[in-house]
């Protein structure tokens, strides 16, 4: 079978489609988010508003499909941030390819959260696992490293996943670190300022 790149964030379309859910294959805790998710057995056309242009846009049925059973996206956080117009501006560098789907062991005796995360990782492995930044709404992978790593010694709870990019999570603190350098900047010069008017 062919992979392709889905198109996450198609334009609005005007005839609404459905595609049947289909859990094969999933574990349990991805299909039982699906099934939640998608409780009448089959996937809708969801409509989002676009984060940088506010506009409505559609999550076709077909797409999410894909992305769920196909792609193995994160069946707990992602949904799309932008439209695709937008997303196609947002990139301001070629897509990187898809790597193999990597894994890691699990170390149950790690976790804090185990009656659930076992439901989780029922095979005893973390997989690499896509899922959408929510800041730049590109599609990046949660690896099976990062994931050991987020339960087993952050002692994540179950109920986590990723959400934003390490990309978007460095520019985040960069621009906090930059507004705690003005704010420390203006204290300075005004304490400066008080001294001399005390002198
Ligand atoms: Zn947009
Ligand atoms: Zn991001």
């Amino acid at each position: 079978m062919k992979k392709k790149k889905p198109n996450l964030a198609p334009e609005p379309k005007k005839s609404a489609s459905v595609a049947s859910v289909n859990l094969a294959g999933l574990d349990a805790w991805s299909a039982g988010r699906i099934k939640w998710r998608n409780s009448d057995g089959v996937y809708h056309d969801r409509s989002y508003r676009c984060c940088d242009c506010r506009m409505e846009f559609i999550w076709d049925a077909w797409e999410q499909k894909e992305w769920f059973e196909e792609m193995k996206g994160d069946a707990f956080w992602s949904s799309p941030v932008r439209c695709s117009a937008c997303l196609a501006k947002a990139r301001s560098k070629p897509a990187k390819r898809r790597k193999r789907v990597e894994r890691a062991p699990v170390d149950a005796t790690k976790w804090q959260d185990w009656r659930t995360l076992e439901t989780r990782f029922p095979d005893g492995f973390y997989y690499d696992t896509p899922y959408i930044c929510r800041t730049c709404g590109e599609v990046k992978i949660w690896t099976a490293l990062q994931q050991k790593y987020w339960f087993e010694e952050k002692k994540g709870r179950s109920d986590t996943s990723a959400i934003y990019c390490l990309e978007c999570r460095e520019k985040y603190s960069q621009k906090k670190a930059e507004a705690r350098r003005i704010s420390a900047e203006s204290l300075a010069k005004k304490r400066a300022r008080q001294a001399q008017n005390n002198t």
